[in-house]
C-alpha cells in the first residue's frame, strides 16, 4: 500500500468509526449471531491476489459488524466499562504509525520519557503519596501495563524474588535447591470477590492464593487476613503477598486498606492495591477516603483503559521501589546494553514480564490533555450520578432489593423472593437483548450488576434500561403470579 492509499484508506476509517460511535445508540448491544457464524461469511483461505481496501471495509458492515457486541453502546451495562473517546483513538493510532518499540531509554527515549512524565502527572491527579512518584526522591515510580492482570502477575513474581533474595542475602550459604525449597512454601492472600485475575497470577507464579471469605460488606478485614496468615505461619507456610482490591468485580467493594497495611506491615509481606475500575474515581477528591492507608502499600495500580477513557489497553502500575522490579525482571544481553542506561531513566523492559513494549503513555497523553483534569472529574461524576439515578428508580418498585448501594458507576441488585426470580429476570433481559447486563450470585444470592459503562449513556438510557427491567420483571412474576409482590401487571 503506497502512502496515498494510506491517507484515503485511514480517512475513510475515521469517518467510518466517527460513524459507528455516533450511531451506536441505534444498535442492538448483543449481536443475533449464533457460534460460527463468521466461517459462513469468509472464504477457507486467505486471498493470493492482493484486495482493494475498498472492498475489505465493505467486509466490516458485512462479516464484522453483525457479530459485534456494543461495548460503547449506551445500552451497555454488563462487567465494568472499557474506555474509548477520540484522543485515545487518535493516540492508539498515532502509537501505530510512530511504531516504536520502547524496552530501552535508548529503543526510543521519548517512549520512556514521556511515560514517566504521564504516569507522574496522573499519580499526581489520583493524589497517590510522593513515594510512588518518578519526580520525588527516592525510587519510585510508574509504569504502563498491558492489564490489571499483568500488574497483578509482575507484583506476585516480584514479592516472591524479593522474599527470596532477602533470604539469600541473610543466609548466603544457601543452595539453590534449599532456596527452591523455600519458594514452594510462598503463599498470596486476596479476598474471595478479588477479580478472576487475581487468583490466575497465583496459579501462574506458583504461589498458592488464599481467597479469605470477604465480610457481610464483602470486604476482606485485616482480622480475618490475620487469622489466615497466622494459620499458614504455623503450618510452616511463608506468607508472601496480599492483594487487596479497591472496587471489586462483583460489588464494587473495597477492602479497608489501612487496616489490611498494618498486617502486612507487621509480617513484612508485599501489599498489591489492584484498584483496577475504581482506581480512576481517585482524580475526584471526593472518592480518595477509600484509599486511605496507600502509603503503606508497595505497588498500586488502576486501568486508565476502564474508566478514564484511554482506551485499551492502558494499565497503570506504581511501584515504591523500582529497583526490586528490576532485580527481579532484568536479564541481560549485549544487544539491550547502551551507554545511558545509568542516566537516571528506566529501562522500562526491567519494569514489565515482555521485552516488548508499544508508545502507550501517547493516548495517555492526549487524552490528559485534550480532555483536561477538570472534564475528565466531571465524567466521573456524571456517571456516578446515572448510577445512582438508576438505585432511585429501582428503589420505587417493591419488587426490588437492592444488593449493595450505587457505589462509583455501580449497583446492584435483586429480585425479592428466591434465587429463581432474579436468575428468570436475566434469562428475559438475555434473550431480548436490549440492554447488557451480567448477574452473579454473592453470598447465596443471585443478583444483577448495573454498570454505567458507555461515555454516551444519558439519563434518557437510564429510564430506557429502566423500562425494559420493568416490562422484563413483569414478564417473570406472569409465569409465577404467586411471586409478585405488586401489582405491576
Ligand atoms: N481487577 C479488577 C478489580 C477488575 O474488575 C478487573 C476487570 O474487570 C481486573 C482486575 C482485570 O483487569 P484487566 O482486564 O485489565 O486485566
Amino acid at each position: 500500500m503506497d502512502a496515498q492509499s494510506f491517507r484515503e484508506f485511514g480517512k475513510a476509517a475515521i469517518d467510518y468509526m466517527a460513524d459507528y460511535l455516533e450511531n451506536i445508540r441505534d444498535k442492538q448491544v448483543l449481536p443475533n449471531v449464533e457460534p460460527g457464524y463468521m466461517r459462513k461469511l469468509l472464504p477457507e483461505e486467505a486471498p493470493e491476489e492482493p484486495e482493494d481496501w475498498r472492498e475489505v471495509l465493505k467486509d466490516m458492515d458485512r462479516a464484522i459488524m453483525p457479530g459485534l457486541t456494543h461495548w460503547h453502546s449506551p445500552h451497555f451495562h454488563a462487567f465494568y466499562p472499557t474506555a474509548n473517546s477520540y484522543p485515545g483513538i487518535v493516540g492508539e493510532m498515532m502509537s501505530a504509525g510512530l511504531g516504536t518499540i520502547g524496552f530501552t531509554w535508548m529503543s526510543s527515549p521519548a517512549s520512556t520519557e514521556l511515560e514517566v512524565i504521564t504516569l507522574d502527572w496522573l499519580g499526581k491527579m489520583i493524589g497517590l503519596p510522593p513515594q510512588f512518584l518518578s519526580c520525588s526522591p527516592g525510587y519510585g515510580g510508574g509504569v504502563l501495563q498491558g492489564s490489571a492482570s499483568e500488574a497483578t502477575l509482575l507484583c506476585l513474581l516480584v514479592a516472591r524474588e524479593r522474599y527470596v533474595q532477602r533470604l539469600h542475602e541473610k543466609n548466603p550459604s544457601l543452595t539453590e535447591q534449599e532456596l527452591r525449597a523455600t519458594k514452594a512454601k510462598l503463599v498470596a492472600y486476596a479476598s474471595d470477590q478479588s477479580n478472576s485475575s487475581v487468583e490466575k497470577a497465583g496459579i501462574l507464579g506458583s504461589v498458592p492464593m488464599r481467597l479469605i471469605r470477604a465480610d457481610e460488606k464483602f470486604q476482606m478485614s485485616g482480622s480475618n487476613l490475620r487469622a489466615a496468615i497466622e494459620a499458614d505461619l504455623k503450618e510452616g507456610l511463608i506468607p508472601c503477598i496480599v492483594i487487596s482490591t479497591l472496587g471489586t468485580t462483583p460489588t464494587c467493594a473495597n477492602d479497608p486498606l489501612r487496616e489490611i497495611a498494618a498486617v502486612c506491615s507487621e509480617f513484612g509481606i508485599w501489599l498489591h492495591v489492584d484498584a483496577a475500575y475504581s482506581g480512576a474515581a481517585l482524580i475526584c477528591p471526593e472518592y480518595r477516603y477509600i484509599c486511605e492507608g496507600i502509603e503503606l502499600a508497595d505497588s498500586f495500580n488502576f486501568n486508565p483503559h476502564k474508566w478514564m477513557l484511554v482506551n485499551f489497553d492502558c494499565s497503570a502500575l506504581w511501584v515504591k521501589d523500582s529497583r526490586e522490579l528490576v532485580a527481579a525482571m532484568s536479564v541481560d544481553r549485549a544487544y539491550l546494553v547502551h551507554t545511558q542506561q545509568d542516566a537516571g531513566m528506566p529501562d522500562y523492559r526491567n519494569w514489565q514480564i515482555p521485552l516488548g513494549r508499544r508508545f502507550r503513555a501517547l493516548k495517555l497523553w492526549f487524552v490528559l490533555r485534550i480532555y483536561g483534569v477538570k472534564k475528565l472529574q466531571e465524567y466521573i461524576r456524571a456517571q456516578c450520578k446515572l448510577a445512582t439515578d438508576f438505585e432511585m428508580l429501582l428503589r420505587g418498585d417493591d419488587r426490588f432489593e437492592i444488593f449493595t448501594p450505587a457505589h462509583m458507576g455501580l449497583v446492584t441488585f435483586r429480585l425479592k423472593g428466591p434465587n429463581e426470580n432474579t436468575n428468570k429476570l436475566m434469562a428475559n433481559l438475555q434473550k431480548s437483548k436490549k440492554i447488557y447486563v451480567v448477574g452473579a450470585e454473592v453470598g447465596g444470592k443471585a443478583m444483577i450488576r448495573f454498570a454505567i459503562c458507555s461515555r454516551f449513556t444519558t439519563f434518557s438510557d437510564i429510564e430506557y434500561a429502566w423500562n425494559e427491567m420493568v416490562s422484563q420483571t413483569d414478564k417473570v412474576f406472569l409465569t409465577s403470579p404467586e411471586n409478585a409482590t405488586n401489582g405491576h401487571f
